[in-house]
């Protein structure tokens, strides 16, 4: 009550001025809104609310329901367009008040306005993939745990606790208890919600405070309220309040201010860009969220404000400082712990279109896919709050943490561009201009594996012919063939790896190397992840150390850092449970460098993980290499989700998004300064224009030739088999950046012009 009291009486700048310190504080410099349809199901209402110009009565429209084929039209076009979200707005229960809804109902099997939404929500999500925003109005329990099924997050706007409001005599729903009850009992169904006040309909600050503190009651009991909306009352022709006076510009931020101040400060506050002439001001106040913008429907509450364009809303967002990011219905807070919030139905749609953040995947682009990639670099550039912060850090020469890492992988806008020219100044500093290459073939005896990681579409059973291509196994002939004929095209290196099949003893991988060694004395043999080596070791019962030092004299130089996936034991449970953990493969590259073989850091990113154990990984694996200094490089490998069985399983993302593949470099290129020089990208993942890019984020080597890539085509990757000199050259062009060929430990081969 003191907080409310204070309020009151607080000058404006002073409250504009704490509302957007708290903002800042707490949701940094990221402001949200949602890509979105608007699907106004019914405009019939049983509420006679004085400012309303949705409601129609039925003589006004042709029929009282959308049917579902103009349903799916609209969330059709909204897909098509881009959109996440389909918000149903529709008129309370009309079912009460009007007869010919009744009637539409019956005749269509439905026993009320809510069984149609929600059949449609369903049909909607079924259809198209958008994911449904239920905006129903007062709802019973057993309407919202229904709706729960089959949308995202739903919402209903608190309005006000003013009993007495002369707007809302002959509104029903309007009653403060029935709008209460409704906000409580989504708290106590785990529904995420979005609630919000109206301002300038008659009531004082007070009783709009009285509602905001309602609401962070309703919420410290729950945690479910995801947004608070702050609405302007604008009066519109046509309704019993026409001659009323708008909202003034100064109320109407105070009560965003307030808001700010009165609610927990991680539920999400949004204002309508549309409703205000200078909606930069609103940020003052302390917003984070614009709400939905649809580039398809108009605002069917407010149609005489269109709403502002995704380029104007970015233009002032980021003249005030900030960067714009599109989200989903469901905010990631919510996204990200879905056991809590969402149905089982609704999981995999809502992970199906989130990025490592649970925000909206910004593109179609994913790692893999015949698909250009978004331009980001070069971008427009600037960053400042915790992003500035750690980027001054290590532009001083200070080493990144786990929440430093996290923060630059948040990097949304401007910041990308940022983040990406820190890196590359260091990589400058590091390695210089020169962009380097390997010639080298892989080459996977076996595609047939005892393991089961549920990303890998690469391996089968002996006898599963299910996915891409039949069980095989090479002879060591085979192998010696296709080593004759990589030397013969100039290969330097050869790259062997391959399932763990059931038949192979750890002699297997001696007896590889060997027969390579046999036929090509100089190729250099980087083979055997970690787990394999720890696999042969096992299956020999001999020590690892001994078991490495007997492949060394085969011939073996370098270990892949391939089996590293993430290397975070949480993650790793879901991924591949019955692979290495992460101290068994930190442990196999320990040994191995103690014997004097070098190998990699690989990380397989962006299936189920969240950048946390991204920067774990880069944590763990830098701490080795503090200690052994025998990794070469860092190879980022996105995740190829088309064919991968979690994917299948619906458990995991589509890969990650271009940002987070770009960032991946450009973090692992600030996260390893001083430790690991070299950081690679995979064409055959990132594509060439993506390649382009990442060069600009840190790279300096674009790994290898690869004739035959078979693990990545097996996932879905589309790329070709096999990069050329000629290839390379012209993947750099223009660039003004050397290109030269090097050995396997980074040695020069040949510069070329
Ligand atoms: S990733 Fe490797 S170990 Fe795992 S199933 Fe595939 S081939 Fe086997």
């Amino acid at each position: 009550m003191t907080i409310t009291r204070d309020l009151l009486h607080a000058p404006l700048a002073e409250l504009l001025t704490s509302a957007a310190a708290v903002r800042d504080k707490h949701h940094g410099t990221r402001v949200t809104w949602s890509p979105k349809v608007f699907i106004p199901l019914t405009m019939l209402c049983q509420d006679r609310c004085g400012y309303c110009t949705f409601a129609q009565p039925p003589a006004r429209l042709e029929t009282p329901y959308l049917s579902p084929e103009q349903v799916i039209a609209i969330a059709s076009a909204g897909a098509a367009a881009g959109c996440k979200e389909a918000l149903f707005t529709l008129g309370e229960r009309p079912e009460l008040r009007y007869p010919v809804a009744q009637e539409w109902l019956d005749h269509h099997g439905y026993a009320s306005t809510i069984d149609y939404l929600a059949a449609m929500c369903e049909l909607v999500l079924a259809e198209t993939g958008l994911l449904p925003h239920a905006n129903a109005g007062a709802l019973f329990s057993d309407e919202l745990a229904r709706l729960r099924g089959v949308s995202a997050s739903q919402g209903m706007m608190l309005e006000s606790l003013n009993a007495d409001l002369e707007c809302h005599r002959g509104s029903p729903d309007k009653v403060p208890e029935r709008r209460l009850a409704t906000l409580d009992a989504a708290g106590e169904l785990g529904i995420p919600f979005t609630t919000g006040i109206l301002v300038g309909i008659g009531e004082s600050r007070q009783d709009r405070l009285d509602a905001l503190e309602a609401i962070a009651v309703s919420h410290v009991r729950h945690g479910h309220l995801q947004e608070v909306i702050v609405q302007n009352f604008l009066p519109k022709a046509g309704t019993a309040m026409h001659t009323a006076p708008p909202c003034p510009a100064d109320e109407f931020v105070w009560s965003i201010a307030a808001a700010r101040m009165v609610l927990p400060p991680e539920v999400h506050l949004q204002a309508p860009p549309n409703l205000s002439e200078d909606f930069g001001r609103l940020l003052d106040a302390g917003i984070d969220d614009w709400g939905g913008v649809s580039p398809v429907t108009p605002d069917h509450v407010n149609p005489e404000r269109p709403w502002p364009t995704v380029e104007r809303l970015r233009e002032v967002t980021e003249a005030k400082g900030f960067e714009l990011a599109a989200r989903l219905t469901i905010y990631p807070e919510f996204a990200l712990t879905p056991a809590a919030w969402l149905d089982e139905r609704v999981r995999f749609p809502v992970l199906d279109m989130s990025d490592a953040e649970g925000l909206a995947r910004d593109t179609t682009w994913c790692p893999g896919a015949d698909e250009d990639p978004p331009v980001l670099l070069p971008g427009p550039r600037a960053a400042r709050g915790r992003v500035q912060e750690v980027l001054d850090g290590v532009l001083l020469g200070q080493e990144v943490g786990e929440d430093e890492i996290v923060t630059l992988f948040g990097a949304r806008g401007r910041e990308v561009s940022a983040v990406a020219e820190a890196a590359d100044q260091l990589r400058r500093e590091t390695v210089g201009d020169v962009v380097t290459w390997v010639s080298n073939r892989n080459i996977n005896y076996t595609n047939v594996c005892t393991f089961k990681c549920k990303f890998c579409a690469f391996s089968k059973g002996p006898m599963s012919e299910n996915l891409r291509g039949k069980p095989y196994l090479l002879t060591l002939e085979d192998i010696q063939d296709k080593v004759v004929e990589a030397v013969g095209l100039g290969a330097t290196e050869v790259c062997l790896q391959g399932g763990i099949h059931p038949s192979f003893d750890g002699d297997y991988y001696i007896d590889v190397a060997r027969a390579v060694k046999d036929v090509a004395p100089d190729i250099h043999i980087h083979g055997f992840t970690a787990l394999e080596v720890t696999e042969g070791a096992r299956r020999l019962d001999e020590p690892l150390r001994d078991y490495l030092t007997r492949l060394m004299d085969a011939g073996l130089r370098t270990l892949p850092g391939t089996a590293a996936e993430i290397l975070d034991d949480e993650v790793r449970a879901v991924l591949c449970p019955d692979k290495v953990n992460t101290e068994q493969w930190l442990e196999a590259h320990r040994t191995a460098h103690s014997l004097g073989l070098r190998s990699n850091v690989t990380i397989m990113f962006g299936s189920i993980e969240q950048p946390r154990s991204w920067a774990r990984h880069m944590l763990v694996t830098r701490a080795l290499q503090k200690e052994t200094g025998g990794f070469t490089e860092f190879v980022p490998l996105p995740f190829v989700h088309m064919e991968a069985p979690i994917y299948h399983r619906r458990m995991a993302r589509r890969g990650p998004t271009f940002r987070e593949a770009l960032l991946m470099h450009a973090v692992g290129r600030i996260a390893y300064h001083g430790s690991i020089d070299n950081i690679q990208a995979s064409w055959v993942k990132m594509g060439l224009p993506g390649m382009r890019q990442a060069l600009q984020a840190g790279v300096n080597d674009l790994g290898g030739t690869l004739i035959d890539e078979n693990i990545s085509r097996a996932a879905g990757a589309s790329h070709g088999q096999h990069m050329t000199a000629g290839d390379f050259a012209a993947l750099v062009e223009g660039m003004g950046r050397p290109l030269e060929q090097r050995t396997t430990l980074y040695g020069r081969v040949a510069a070329v012009a």
